[in-house]
């Protein structure tokens, strides 16, 4: 697929190029091959989808809510009905195996349909108010949303924000990923909403700035970097409107002594180099007991060695490259300088000689604090390990981060995995398995991995102001 057309934003439900001649290529990370173009965006581009987005807002915050989540249900079902063809999308723009595309579109279906459940269930409170007046609590719509949102999950976390915000009521600018763009256009092609309810904005931070920092938006939800988050939290601050911000992670696993050595590598493999590492919770740091870490690093180095790298369109293939140059090179950093400053190269760590930006499982040991790969988040298939003595030292360094967004523990004692799930400063703690959890689990992210809910039944209270209505009864003429 090669094109030199530039695909335009979606204002109002039509098709609007930008102001701009600037474009974007995007690229397939499996080959580096270009596969469009999108505008870069300017502050005219944000300002029309705002303008659109506000002119709709009256409107359809006055719909009944069964009738706002029926218009988020047809878009579920259309979604499911072009699952495959999204999520071929997905894997072309992202590099992600297949199947594990199709599990972010059906993800994105999923929480499409509970959200379209939930938002006529979202009551306000009574209250006991005088006996001839009605008090109560009521929830109401901020009104314009921005939803900017990265590449790296690109259907299953814009469903999560849009989806939300629409069911409540709010109007939506949503800027995807310029990284991730050619999905996103045909996400919003499944919904079939009044004009200006839903509008595509697209672009990079020339797009995302202006629309975020715009005086008529009233709404930021945002899930991406820190730095990005910072200066979005530092806008709104000073426009005192509200913004929810999910950020970076660190998250480290604690291989605690007397847990079975291959059983805890199969975790920190499937943690660590899911998604090719590019998981706001993937595994970015070990911290293994010494009786076992011998054996343990073996088994992981085994893992790793066996993973099968390749096409996402290949059927065999485990996993996938990075999303792109700039990715690799920022892995590969990490990877050399911690190897520079005494860490062990246990395998991969080397740049293939190959098209595309792929980048090896890689297992590191020997690391520390002070080096960038154990301080700053990597978002590569690295796992870096590190051998402690005793529970407590893996408490203290698991804690010894600026992130605070999850942790595992792989444990075989209550009393440690008690500690751990009180004493970790992180949203999630996940004891004895890496991924999984119930549905319906929300957390908030701790220290500079974000703030407010970004999912579960909670983020309907972040997309909705509360109101507070006394009636009390007229006096007649
Ligand atoms: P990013 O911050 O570079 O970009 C995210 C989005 O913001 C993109 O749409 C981008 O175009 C836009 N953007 C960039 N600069 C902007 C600016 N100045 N103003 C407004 N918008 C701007 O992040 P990314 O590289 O796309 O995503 C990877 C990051 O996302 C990682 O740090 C990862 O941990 C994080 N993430 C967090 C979660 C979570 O739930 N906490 C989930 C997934 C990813």
């Amino acid at each position: 697929m090669k094109t030199r057309e530039t695909t335009s934003h979606i204002i109002g439900n039509a098709r609007v190029p930008s102001t701009s001649e600037e474009v974007i290529e995007v690229l397939n990370p499996a080959t580096g091959d270009q596969i469009g173009f999108i505008p870069a965006g300017t502050p005219a581009d944000a300002s029309e989808a705002v303008r659109a987005a506000r002119e709709a807002k009256t409107g359809w915050s006055r719909l009944p809510a069964a009738e706002q989540a029926g218009f988020v249900k047809v878009a579920a079902r259309r979604l499911q009905e072009n699952a495959r063809e999204l999520a071929e999308l997905v894997t072309l723009e992202n590099g992600k195996p297949f199947d594990d595309a199709l599990g972010g579109v059906e993800a994105g279906v999923g929480t499409l349909e509970q959200y379209a459940e939930l938002g006529p269930l979202h009551r306000g409170k009574s209250l006991q108010g005088n006996y001839m007046a009605a008090d109560a609590m009521i929830h109401v719509p901020y009104g314009v949303t921005a939803v900017v949102v990265p590449w790296n999950d690109p259907i299953a976390i814009a469903c999560g924000y849009l989806g939300a915000a629409l069911v409540t009521g709010n109007t939506v600018v949503y800027k995807p990923s310029e990284k991730t763009p050619l999905s996103a256009v045909q996400l919003v092609e499944m919904f079939e909403l009044p004009d200006g309810v839903l509008n595509l904005l697209l672009g990079d931070a020339r797009a995302g700035w202006p629309l975020v920092a715009h005086e008529d938006v009233d709404l930021v939800l945002f899930t991406g970097s820190v730095e990005t988050g910072r200066g979005i939290l530092e806008v709104a601050g000073r426009q005192l409107k509200k913004a929810v911000v999910e950020l970076g992670g660190k998250d480290p696993m604690i291989v605690d002594e007397r847990v079975d050595p291959a059983w805890a590598a199969g975790e920190v493999a499937t943690g660590a180099f899911a998604n090719t590492g590019q998981l706001c919770t993937s595994i970015e740091r070990i911290y293994v007991h010494a009786s076992i870490a011998d054996q343990f690093l073996q088994e992981l180095v085994a893992h790793a060695k066996a993973l099968r790298v390749g096409d996402g369109f290949d059927s065999e293939t485990e996993m996938g490259p990075l999303v792109d140059e700039g990715q690799r090179e920022l892995v590969h950093r990490h990877v050399r300088e911690a190897v520079e400053a005494g860490a062990e190269l246990l395998c991969g760590g080397e740049v293939p000689d190959r098209p595309g930006f792929f980048y090896p499982p890689t297992v590191l040991s020997g690391v520390r604090s002070g080096m960038a790969v154990v301080d700053e988040e990597t978002f590569g298939p690295v796992a870096a390990v590190e051998v402690v003595s005793s529970f407590d030292e893996a408490l203290k360094k698991a804690n010894g981060t600026v992130y605070g967004l999850a942790a595992v523990v792989l444990t075989p004692e209550p009393e440690h995995a008690q500690r751990a799930s009180r004493e970790l400063s992180v949203g999630t703690v996940k004891i004895n398995a890496v991924f999984g959890g119930a549905p319906g689990g929300a957390a908030e992210p701790r220290k500079a991995s974000g703030l407010g809910f970004g999912y579960g039944p909670e983020l309907l209270d972040e997309v909705t102001t509360t109101k507070v209505i006394h009636h009390s009864h007229a006096s007649r003429l």
